[in-house]
């Protein structure tokens, strides 16, 4: 029997719990993972808190991401020893994920450890990081910004997308403003690349549609007004990677800001992103993440902690990422 952390049903509401598992009890598909890491996102807060119906089916095991080891494979492209990792393809939603010792998992799901990057490491970034990655690259595909020129924002700054995507774009060279509502985390904050602040309140109530013109580029992962605001002070041709809704889900702004300024606002998921995206995000990390600001950014945690991480990242008490150790 190894360890697990499951969500049941229990009198009609899902309720995570550490539990044991065997072999038999794992889904049957073709390739088996030893599993020894795995991350923290706000998703896994959701879902492991209870806060959010993340699990469309239940029991589920957590854990959208996972590093580890295949043990073994019905297919030939993965052999016993192969060094993987998961980010999302729907663990913890439709597929059992990373919080576990093994995992039986979809060949077409597993990438190859990115080059470059320890499991630990491939963990730190996560899903939260790799997602970051995919917003810097749609804001320089776009061709919205270039290093040099212009201010880049960054909104729920302190948090995992927040931490890794300041990183990002310090180290190639672009100047950083960081939107949060933390003053206390500002050092923190300048130590890995941002240069000035804006308090999240201030982006918070609902302003006027067409605001004065700042940023060339933003990456937002709060939604609601605050990215309604964000896309009112872009400059004429910028562009807003928005990717998340620690905010809120809605999105009150209105179509000015496309239509006077040809603002483009760039959807970014990370879940069902093609292999071919996911490669490129990997490969754009192991060129511009810089390991000591990752380290910085990261702090590693037991499985056990787990249950008490979950709740605190729904309460935005924590910063950055977090290494589950699973072994
Ligand atoms: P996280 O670590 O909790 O970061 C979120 C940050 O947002 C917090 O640290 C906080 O930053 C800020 N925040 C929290 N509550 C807020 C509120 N009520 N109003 C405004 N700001 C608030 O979470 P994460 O793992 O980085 O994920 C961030 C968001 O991106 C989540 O909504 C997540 O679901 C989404 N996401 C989406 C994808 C995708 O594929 N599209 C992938 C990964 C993540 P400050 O304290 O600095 O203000």
């Amino acid at each position: 029997p190894f360890n697990a952390l499951v969500i049941r049903d229990v009198e009609g509401k899902p309720k995570a719990g550490f539990d044991k598992l065997t072999f038999a009890d794992l889904p049957d598909n073709d390739v088996l993972v030893e599993i020894s890491h795995s991350s923290l996102n706000y998703k896994d807060g959701l879902a492991v808190s209870g806060k959010g119906r993340i699990a469309r089916r239940l029991p589920m095991v957590a854990g959208i991401d996972l590093a580890g080891t295949v043990v073994r494979s019905k297919v030939s492209e993965w052999q016993a020893g192969d060094k993987v990792v998961v980010n999302g393809w729907g663990l913890s939603e439709t597929e059992w994920g990373g919080y576990s010792q093994f995992q039986s998992l979809k060949s077409k799901y597993l990438t190859r450890l990115p080059q470059g990057f320890t499991p630990a490491e491939a963990m730190a970034i996560g899903t939260a990081g790799y997602t970051a990655a995919l917003c810097v690259l749609a804001l320089e595909e776009w061709g919205a910004i270039t290093p040099g020129k212009g201010e880049v924002l960054v909104t729920g700054a302190a948090g995992g997308v927040g931490t890794v995507a300041i990183s990002l774009l310090a180290k190639r060279g672009y100047k950083v403003v960081a939107a949060t509502g933390r003053e206390s985390q500002h050092d923190f904050l300048r130590d890995l690349g941002a240069t000035d602040f804006v308090a999240r309140a201030a982006l918070a109530e609902a302003g006027k549609p067409l605001q004065a013109e700042r940023w060339s580029g933003a990456i937002d992962s709060v939604g609601s007004n605050t990215l309604a605001n964000v896309l009112a002070q872009t400059t004429y041709g910028g562009a807003v990677a928005a990717c998340g809704l620690a905010g809120g889900a809605d999105l009150p702004g209105t179509v000015l800001p496309h239509i006077l300024r040809g603002v483009a606002l760039l959807g970014v998921d990370s879940v069902m992103a093609p292999q071919k995206k996911r490669d490129r995000a990997w490969a754009y990390l192991a060129e511009n993440l810089d390991r000591t600001k990752l380290a910085a950014l990261t702090t590693t945690v037991s499985f056990a902690d787990l249950p008490d991480l979950a709740q605190a990242i729904c309460k935005g008490e924590t910063r950055g990422r977090y290494v589950i150790e699973i072994t």
